[in-house]
């Protein structure tokens, strides 16, 4: 589904993202792992299109979406995003968040989104939510309605980044529980966190960064019981 080559990043004079390589499967739950400034929220920007890349290629199921020809909106219309702080627009409802880039962007009958939406709230128990402005609702609830507006228009990939990280400790589990969700319905996501026993849980494969590159990838089980590269053991010993 998507294929990261070669790419490079540089802020000024600090260079960000120094050659990182990466593809995700269909299907799989990619988690990037690693410490606050190793360039996780940074990639997943890049694959967003909303950094651009200075060297290097990004390639969704086969388009190169990096490439200068290509419409960013309609790239972007085929990625679904959440953030760790809610970007609902306070001004609209539930339902109107969830829908409007569906109807605006994707070209959905206001009846089908609404539906669909509806769905998706009813079986998250969020039903009676849907006509209520976002202040009026948890942290949690509100990283869910962002998540299923994320996903309403079965994005191809899914980029997550910290999504539980601003959420009280008691809301964490509702918008996990939603993850582990979409995974089982078979979503393609590659998320960043530092929820470590949430990464081991629902990953297929676990990334770790280090300034800017990837250090080591494989398995939970492979990356948190045996590491091979002494960075990364050295970074699971700090987090653990
Ligand atoms: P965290 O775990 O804290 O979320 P991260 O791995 O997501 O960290 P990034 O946010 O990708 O890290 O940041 C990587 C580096 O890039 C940091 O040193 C950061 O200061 C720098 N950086 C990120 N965005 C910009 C920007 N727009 N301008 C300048 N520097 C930036
Ligand atoms: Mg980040």
């Amino acid at each position: 589904v998507l294929d990261v080559r070669g790419v490079r990043k540089q802020f000024d004079d600090h260079e960000v993202l120094r050659g990182v390589d990466l593809s995700v499967n269909q299907h799989e739950v990619v988690v990037l792992i690693g410490a606050s400034g190793s360039g996780k929220s940074t990639l997943l920007r890049t694959i967003n299109l909303i950094e651009r890349v200075d060297d290097g290629q990004i390639l969704l199921n086969g388009d190169d979406i990096t490439d200068p020809g290509m419409n960013a909106d309609s790239a972007r219309s085929r990625i679904g995003v959440v953030f760790q702080h809610f970007n609902l627009f306070p001004h609209l409802r539930v339902i109107d968040n969830i829908t409007l880039a569906a109807r605006e962007v994707h070209g959905m009958s206001k009846a089908d989104a609404t539906e669909r939406a509806m769905k998706l709230l009813v079986s998250l128990g969020l039903g009676d939510k849907a006509r209520d402005y976002p202040d009026r609702l948890s942290g949690g609830q509100q990283q869910r309605v962002a998540i299923i507006r994320a996903v309403l228009t079965d994005p191809e990939l899914l980029l997550l980044d910290e999504i539980t990280s601003a959420l009280d400790p008691q809301l964490v589990g509702e918008v996990l529980d939603l993850v582990r969700r979409l995974k089982t319905d078979g979503s393609t996501i590659l998320m960043a966190t530092h929820e470590m026993s949430f990464a081991r849980e629902v990953a297929d494969r676990i990334v770790f960064m280090q300034g800017g590159r990837i250090v080591e990838q494989g398995t939970p089980a492979q990356i948190f019981d045996s590491p091979q590269e002494p960075e990364t053991v050295q970074f699971l010993s700090r987090v653990r």
